[in-house]
């Protein structure tokens, strides 16, 4: 039972659902709701019948985000499931794909289609709907290069699409900046155009995929509880000079500082892991003690890119 009435379904909801299990650190406490929708038209009528008090929060394969011990309160959508998991090729160059598509998948399947230009996804662990929430980038290219449209629905069950920067379409532009977007907050993306920018021999695109993930495995914990970069950098990619988070923290000595069960990965010190026992807490106090040593040392504030959701435990005590 929740606290508010859920509008029927034909997908699944699960009342006090754990989260844990759904990010990547294996931190947090429940959702009072978890839905996880059929489709667009299920999602859509959904949020058009939930009482529009109540709070919706969507998460996606959760390896950018600390849910907080205290749970979130309200709804947590998540748009998984083979019908979520659709990436395709359409001509040319072009690419559809559902939000809860793995960025993996979507790098593959360009690839397997001959596409050039969206091999960078296949270093990223999250879904594609996630990317586009956090303009996700690696070797120079970030989502907002490849967006050619998005749709989705706002939090009253209504459609929107936003065409990608520079696109033509009389749909509003859809703004990005590193690791960032100004798409509405509550803009849940179902639906992608993406393109790459040039075409090549399938086997070719798929050994440079192979190349970038051995890259990967050798200078990130990408087997840990974790969740990326915890911090942003400091200047965005292009600077002169650019200031990485990484080399900050490091000279502000936080390499393998620990709090609780949490600790600043000895590998990459921009990550954050949980070493096995660590709660939510325990991970934002080990971020802020970095933050905190960073400007002492460093005179530089560093900006959280982990998205921090829900409560902590006091406020849910
Ligand atoms: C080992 C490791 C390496 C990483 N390397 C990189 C990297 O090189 N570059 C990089 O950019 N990131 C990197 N990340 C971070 C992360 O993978 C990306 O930010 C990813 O895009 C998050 O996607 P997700 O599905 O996990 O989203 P989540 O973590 O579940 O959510 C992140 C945000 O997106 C929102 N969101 C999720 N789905 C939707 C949707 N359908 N509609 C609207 N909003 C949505 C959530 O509300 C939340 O605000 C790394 C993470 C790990 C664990």
């Amino acid at each position: 039972m929740t606290a508010f009435p859920l509008p029927p379904v034909r997908g699944k909801i699960i009342v006090n659902a754990p989260l844990a299990p759904y990010t990547w650190f294996r931190v947090g406490g429940p959702a009072d709701a978890l839905f996880l929708p059929a489709d667009e038209e299920d999602l859509s009528a959904f949020l058009t019948a939930l009482d529009p008090a109540v709070p919706v929060t969507v998460l996606g394969v959760g390896s950018n985000v600390i849910v907080r011990d205290g749970g979130i309160r309200g709804v947590v959508i998540r748009l998984m499931g083979k019908y979520w998991g659709m990436a395709q090729a359409l001509d040319g160059i072009t690419m559809e794909a559902r939000a809860g598509a793995l960025d993996l998948s979507v790098a593959k399947a360009a690839a397997q289609n001959g596409i050039r230009g969206l091999e960078f996804l296949s270093g990223i662990p999250g879904s594609i709907g996630g990317a586009t929430r956090t303009n996700a980038g690696c070797y120079g290219r970030e989502l907002r290069d490849t967006l050619v449209a998005l749709h989705g629905f706002r939090r009253d069950g209504s459609p929107a699409a936003y065409r990608g920067p520079g696109k033509p379409g009389a749909q509003p532009e859809a703004h990005f900046s590193y690791r960032h977007t100004d798409l509405p907050d509550d803009l849940i993306v179902t639906r992608l155009i993406l393109e790459g920018n040039g075409t090549d021999a399938p086997e070719a695109i798929l050994s440079d995929i192979e190349q970038l993930q051995a890259r990967r495995a050798d200078t990130q914990p990408i087997k840990e509880k974790t969740s990326g970069s915890t911090f942003a950098n400091p200047d965005p990619p292009g600077t002169p000079d650019q200031r990485s988070a990484w080399k900050l923290i490091d000279a502000a000595g936080c390499r393998g500082l620990k709090v609780g069960g949490a600790q600043v990965s000895p590998k990459h010190c921009n990550f954050l892991i949980n070493t096995g026992d660590a709660t939510a807490a325990d991970l934002e106090a080990l971020g802020e003690l970095v933050r905190r040593r960073v400007l002492e040392t460093q005179g530089v504030e560093l900006r959280w890119e982990v998205r921090r959701v829900g409560q902590l435990a006091s406020e849910t005590a």
